[in-house]
């Protein structure tokens, strides 16, 4: 990637291992603010663990993380960093909880007298209104649909106004024919409310116009840099990346959605 000034998320020389098995190696990425990057590599190939090292769910043994410009271990201000998870799909949506009460649980650290002011409602209204789901906030979670559902998840991690949004898996449960509505969702996200996004994906399909930086895991970082540079890679190249052959979507940059 081009040498970031002042990136988000810095990521030097780290390497992982759980047991024996080697899952992560020389890893060197740095996430500039205002990026939307997508993390792409196949089954097993060590995304979830980069993003657990990086929130701090497992312990950085070799090499250094830095969260805003601070050293990880000396970082406090999580709030500044949303997490969706691949498990926000699993979460018992036959709980009687409406849109409003769910996005709300993501201040539930903030809450006690601050649950009583106009500000924690304006709070939760305006993240329910970000991701496109005010017509919904006081239905019941258990009767959307799975993209309405993740949606709202997201809405959860926006609550306490993040800098940093990172997706696991975002599209699993999303109906198909609403992926595109949904990258375009983030996408509002990223450019209006200027939050830097990372999302996690074994699908290099799904890598559509929207993002703006791309990085291949499989173990080793194969390739990180801008979306144009990515789709200059050849498709046996990404295809020696995944061990498969690969088709893959060229994307016209200067077509725009009237919706
Ligand atoms: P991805 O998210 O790309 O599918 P993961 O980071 O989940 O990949 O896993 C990378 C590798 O680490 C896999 O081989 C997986 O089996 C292994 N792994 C993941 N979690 C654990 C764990 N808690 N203990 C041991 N091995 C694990």
């Amino acid at each position: 990637m081009d040498r970031v000034e002042n990136p988000v998320i810095k990521i030097e020389d780290v390497h992982f291992r759980y047991d024996r098995e080697r899952v992560l190696e020389d890893i060197d990425l740095s996430i500039p603010k205002g990026a939307f990057l997508g993390i792409v590599g196949p089954n097993g190939s060590g995304k979830s663990t980069l993003l657990k090292l990086i929130l701090g769910l497992l312990k950085v043994k070799h090499g250094n993380i830095e969260l805003f410009g601070i050293p990880q271990h000396k970082f406090k201000e999580w709030d500044r960093i949303g997490f969706v998870s691949q498990k926000a799909n699993s979460f018992n949506t036959g709980f009687p909880a409406t849109v409003y009460e769910v996005v709300a649980s993501g201040l539930a650290k903030k809450a006690g007298l601050f649950r009583r002011t106009s500000k924690y409602r304006s709070d939760v209204k305006k993240a329910i209104e970000s991701v496109g789901m005010s017509p919904f906030a006081n239905r019941n979670i258990g009767e959307l649909s799975g993209g309405q559902q993740q949606r709202v998840f997201i809405a959860r991690a926006l609550v306490s106004n993040p800098d940093v949004l990172i997706l696991d898996e975002p599209t699993v449960g999303v109906d198909s024919k609403n992926v595109q509505n949904f990258y375009d969702m983030l996408e509002k996200l990223n450019k209006e409310l200027g939050i830097t996004l990372v999302l996690v994906t074994h699908d290099v399909g799904t890598i559509s116009n929207k993002v703006t930086h791309v990085a291949c895991l499989n173990k080793h970082l194969h390739f990180h840099g801008r979306t144009e540079e990515f789709e200059k890679l050849k498709e046996n190249q990404l295809s020696s990346f995944y061990g498969h052959d690969v088709h893959f979507l060229h994307h016209d940059h200067d077509h725009h959605h009237h919706e």
